[in-house]
């Protein structure tokens, strides 16, 4: 156990030490759960839009910050464009401020074989849904054992189509039961990491798409991470505030609602109204 990393996320202070990066959305599993609303569609073929950015970022992050920065790549089912995650794994091999790629998947589509191959088990973590295992999953699992585990979190989001009132809600006993503000029911963008939405051209405060947009694609890198630094010292609170005065059962209720966001899977991209960071400081 990191000592440094587990205190900072009970004092809830910023742990700088995680980016997410999700170049699309789509995925053929419709889990009814899905905190990101995954729809299925074809994602374009070489989706690298936000990868310019993401690499500039972790750059700039590990200078100020100094630690080294883990790439957590998810969507949508990133293994749906191999060639591209591949491509990827070969970027993040060179960069050293990279300690590790988490790759999120199902397993179920193409195999992340050639990943493995190229950063092995010290770069590699494959972190495999758990509602999506089936027989040919758990063969897969076992051929990766050295760094596949299942997805484990404690915390249910109530976002997506696991929002309050979807079918997919499962908020557990604890996120009704204790208060707002402690982990499990808080706010926990200091110790998640920014995310480079490729699909919309956005970064947001969080992993999760929901959360505060910090930037665009069109501002620089050094912009957002002043935006991000800001946002962090001020943002979670006010959204654990207003959880607690609607009574939520999670603060990314909040957010979920204050974007209003529904993915609509047209011509392979989802997409959603999403709320720029100005809009959530008049909180
Ligand atoms: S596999 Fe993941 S991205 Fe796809 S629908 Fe399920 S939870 Fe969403
Ligand atoms: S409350 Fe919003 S910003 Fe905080 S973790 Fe949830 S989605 Fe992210």
């Amino acid at each position: 156990m990191d000592v440094k990393k587990t205190w900072h996320r009970f004092l809830g202070r910023p742990t700088f030490d995680k980016i997410f990066y999700v170049p699309f959305w789509d995925c053929p599993y419709m889990c009814d759960f899905c905190c990101v609303d995954s729809l299925p569609g074809k994602p374009p073929l070489v989706p690298n839009d936000g990868e310019e950015l993401l690499f500039q970022l972790v750059d700039l992050l590990h200078q100020k910050q100094g630690n080294h920065i883990e790439l957590h790549l998810y969507g949508g089912e990133p293994m749906l464009r191999k060639p591209y995650a591949e491509q990827l794994a070969k970027r993040i091999k060179k960069t050293p401020n990279i300690s590790k790629l988490f790759l999120y998947t199902t397993l179920l589509s193409n195999s992340p074989q050639g990943i493995y191959d190229i950063l092995g088990d010290e770069r590699l973590s494959i972190i495999v849904n758990p509602s999506t295992v089936n027989e040919k999953v758990k063969k897969r699992m076992e051929a990766f054992e050295k760094v596949a585990i299942l997805y484990q979190n404690q915390v249910f989001f109530p976002t997506g189509r696991g929002a309050v009132g979807m079918e997919g809600n499962q908020a557990n006993i604890w996120q009704r039961i204790l208060p707002i503000g402690l982990p499990g029911r808080s706010c926990f963008a200091a110790s998640s990491g920014m995310l480079v939405n490729g699909q919309q051209h956005s970064v947001h405060l969080c992993c999760l798409p929901q959360s505060p947009i910090i930037g665009t694609f069109s501002d620089s890198p050094q912009q957002i991470l002043s935006n991000y630094e800001t946002a962090l010292k001020t943002i979670p609170q006010q959204i654990n505030r207003e959880a607690r005065q609607k009574k939520c059962v999670h603060p990314c209720q909040i957010c979920n609602d204050k974007t209003g966001y529904q993915s609509t899977a047209g011509s392979g991209c989802n997409s959603y109204t999403i709320a720029a960071l100005k809009e959530w400081e008049k909180l």
